[in-house]
């Protein structure tokens, strides 16, 4: 039986001008590293969800991400992060939204979905969960990253918040920004045929008033069903919030019987342009066929799958 494994690191303005060889050579190792982990569960015959979960912790321990250990810091300089999970045999999910402290997000919203009773947790109220399921937890410095601290302390004083990706905001083009991504997620098919989805952030850098973007809401950054597709998204959370932009694509696929690779176009390149949303998706069917689909300049993204093809990339195609 066949299985395959995407991932993604962040969409955005990723160009050669802004990565040096070192750079490169970095991602490339830290994408890789996920994938092969990920990869390893599928091969050793484990479940789409358990290989989301395993690809995507690797790449929160690693700080060049905005998830788990790298993620960016909020107007009052904590770090609040958002994650989900969706299990497309069964229709399962957990989301969690603005925790801290919580060393692998996407390992508690996986926890929400198969133990709380509920889809969706928030806060406090998810961490106290957290605990009772013996979570592990880690200190404020576990999170602290210079490079987004000082991201932070440029606009902190500011109304501005700003995408990991790009100088977005809500009061136009912020001067000096530094261009830095990092938004993860993983969707995979098993050799059952079964799908499954994940992401996981640490949000915009300087958002306020508990805001939650996209990621961890089920239909929005994040969905599975076995019948059409798994996709994790990455961009500015706000459109994708409002485009629904994971179940508008397995809607095309369900309703009008598109293939993942024109449903996935449909949305991201016309769809979400016309509405002015910046970012991209990976996709898997149950086929095992994937997709990356971004509308930026680059992805961080990358593919391995039981036929031997390996897949690494950043730039656009
Ligand atoms: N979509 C995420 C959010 O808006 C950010 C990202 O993808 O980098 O929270």
């Amino acid at each position: 039986m066949s299985f395959t494994l995407v991932i993604h690191g962040g969409a955005g303005n990723i160009t050669p001008a802004i990565m040096n060889k070192e750079q490169e050579e970095q991602y490339t190792e830290g994408l890789k590293q996920a994938l092969d982990k990920g990869y390893s569960v599928l091969h050793g015959g484990g479940t789409a969800v358990d290989a989301v979960v395993t690809a995507i912790s690797v790449l929160e321990d690693n700080p060049l991400f905005n998830a788990g250990r790298g993620a960016v810091f909020t107007k009052k300089g904590l770090n609040e992060m958002d994650a989900a999970i969706m299990d497309g045999s069964n229709l399962a999910a957990g989301g969690i939204a603005g925790v801290r402290n919580i060393k692998n997000p996407i390992k508690l919203a996986k926890e929400v979905m198969l133990h709380s009773g509920h889809v969706f947790l928030s806060g406090s109220g998810a961490s106290e969960f957290a605990l009772n399921q013996g979570i592990e937890m880690a200190p404020d410095e576990y999170f602290f990253n210079k490079s987004r601290y000082d991201q932070w302390i440029e606009i902190r004083d500011s109304d501005f918040y700003q995408l990991d990706h790009k100088e977005d905001n809500l009061k136009g083009p912020l001067p000096n920004t530094d261009h830095k991504f990092g938004t993860v997620g993983a969707v995979a098919c098993d050799i059952h045929g079964n799908l499954a989805a994940g992401t996981s952030t640490g949000g915009m850098t300087n958002k306020r008033f508990g805001r939650i973007g996209d990621s961890p809401v089920i239909g929005a950054g994040t969905y599975a069903n076995n019948k059409t597709c798994g996709i994790s998204c990455t961009g500015h959370g706000e459109y994708f919030l409002r485009a629904v932009v994971a179940y508008d694509v397995s809607c095309l696929m369900e309703y009008r019987g598109l293939s993942l690779k024109e449903a996935c176009a449909t949305v991201v390149k016309d769809k979400l342009v016309k509405f002015g949303g910046e970012g991209g998706l990976i996709a898997v069917d149950a086929q095992g066929n994937f997709d990356f689909c971004f509308n930026s300049a680059g992805m961080y993204r990358g593919m391995r799958n039981s036929k031997g093809e390996e897949i690494v990339a950043y730039y656009g195609l």
